[in-house]
């Protein structure tokens, strides 16, 4: 069935369309246009057209299909009993996303001996806590946890849901997405519903950074997104508020593909939720300076991180990696050291509050983003630094 319709009134007949569609799924015949069944929904052409002539074509299937799925619906990550702070914001943000549609908002929670969890939860402005604990859902684990996700959503039919962009939830998002046969928005940096559409706009840098690309998803349902951590602000907990725990049945068939062995805790690696983050440049020099730099980080309270020139370099281990193929960070203060700035580094690191930057460059690209610049040679000022602190 046709996904787009073209508003015959509207259009001249530029075919901008036809020549911007990725699976040539209109085609322009006998005076008449042809929209293919291929056509996956994709809104290319709505953007192409200068003169507003294309729109979704919503019929009453879709209409009806659209109207069943309600709610806004959170998916909780926890850690050894402590539910992550990405999931307290997305509490928040879902919350005015909720009131702003005038339905519920739920929170979903997975794991093993949950219970305190699942209570904690209800002390925040949610509707309704989900819960799903089962012995074989202990640790987190792809394989059981999409299926778990699944078959929750697939009960509810939210028409909303939000996961952390965590590692965890950009390994489950893609999954259920899939599952679902719906899209999803990776690394979101800001939601709104549109007015007119009630529509969730999913907002995403793209190219490096430097562009906001803004995505919407408008036929399939739910609309889903994952939401980098650190962009919005925490949910308030109210000791007095009384939720409502939902303990839901679901089929968990234990996992042939992965058997968790063993949890180990990787030493040290720069955490997506530190409030401090040194970032190593190539411009310390040489490795024998990086200690120096842990002293700064350890009076500081900081994490460190690193570029890939780095990494490359082999001074640090890749899971120290900042920018668009390593980690995504959002600390209050990153400080940059001896960091040239380059927009795959800066891709990890514009949501930091302040960014304070030392190079001995005063043209380097990095002190266009920073809130603090120093000019001068990163070791010398390493060693005023450790004196004064
Ligand atoms: C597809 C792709 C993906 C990439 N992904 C990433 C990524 O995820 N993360 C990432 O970081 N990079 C990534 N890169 C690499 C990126 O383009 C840069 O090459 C890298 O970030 C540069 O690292 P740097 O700033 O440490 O080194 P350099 O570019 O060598 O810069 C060193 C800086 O230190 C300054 N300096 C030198 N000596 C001193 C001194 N004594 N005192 C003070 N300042 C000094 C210099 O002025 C310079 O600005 C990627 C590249 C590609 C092509
Ligand atoms: S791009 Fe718009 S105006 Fe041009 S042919 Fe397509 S529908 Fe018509
Ligand atoms: S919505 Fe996408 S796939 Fe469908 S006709 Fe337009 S550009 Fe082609």
């Amino acid at each position: 069935m046709a996904q787009i319709r073209i508003i015959k009134d509207r259009c001249f007949e530029c075919m901008a369309c036809i020549d911007n569609c990725p699976s040539k799924s209109i085609a322009f015949e006998g005076g008449k246009f042809i929209i293919k069944d291929n056509c996956n929904a994709c809104g290319v052409c709505i953007s192409s057209c200068s003169f507003n002539a294309i729109v979704f074509d919503e019929g009453q299937e879709i209409i009806q299909r659209k109207r069943e799925y309600r709610g806004v619906f959170i998916y909780c990550e926890h850690e050894n009993g402590c539910i992550k702070d990405v999931s307290l914001e997305l509490i928040c943000k879902g919350r005015e996303i909720a009131n702003q549609l005038g339905e519920e908002l739920s929170v979903i929670v997975i794991g093993h001996k949950i219970d305190n969890i699942a209570i904690e939860l209800t002390y925040y402005d949610v509707n309704k806590v989900i819960k799903v604990d089962n012995s074989l859902l202990e640790t987190f684990n792809e394989y059981l946890y999409v299926d778990v996700l699944e078959q929750i959503i697939n009960v509810f039919n939210p028409q909303i849901v939000l996961i952390g962009a965590t590692k965890y939830g950009m390994a489950l998002a893609p999954g259920v997405a899939t599952r679902l046969k719906t899209g999803l928005t990776a690394d979101c940096t800001e939601l709104e519903i549109e007015n007119e559409t009630g529509l969730l706009l999913q907002t995403r840098p793209a190219f490096g950074g430097n562009l906001l690309a803004r995505i919407i998803c408008p036929i399939h349902r739910p609309q889903m997104a994952t939401v980098r951590p650190g962009i919005f602000m925490p949910a308030n907990k109210e000791f007095e508020r009384k939720g409502f725990i939902e303990e839901v049945p679901v089929i968990i068939n234990k996992s042939e593909k992965v058997e968790i062995v063993e949890r180990v805790a990787k030493e040290s690696i720069c955490s997506s939720n530190a409030e401090i983050i040194i970032g190593i440049g190539k411009g310390i020099g040489k490795p024998e300076n990086i200690p120096m730099v842990k002293k700064l980080a350890n009076k500081l309270g900081a994490e460190l991180g690193a570029t890939r020139a780095v990494i490359d370099a082999g001074w640090m281990d890749c899971s120290y990696q900042i920018g668009q193929t390593g980690r995504v960070v959002s600390p209050k203060i990153y400080i940059a050291l001896g960091i040239s700035g380059a927009v795959q580094h800066t891709a990890g690191i514009i949501s930091s509050n302040t960014i304070i930057a030392i190079n001995r460059d005063k043209d380097a690209p990095i002190f266009k983003i920073a809130s603090i610049g120093i000019v001068g040679d990163v070791m010398e000022i390493l060693n005023l630094l450790l004196d004064e602190i």
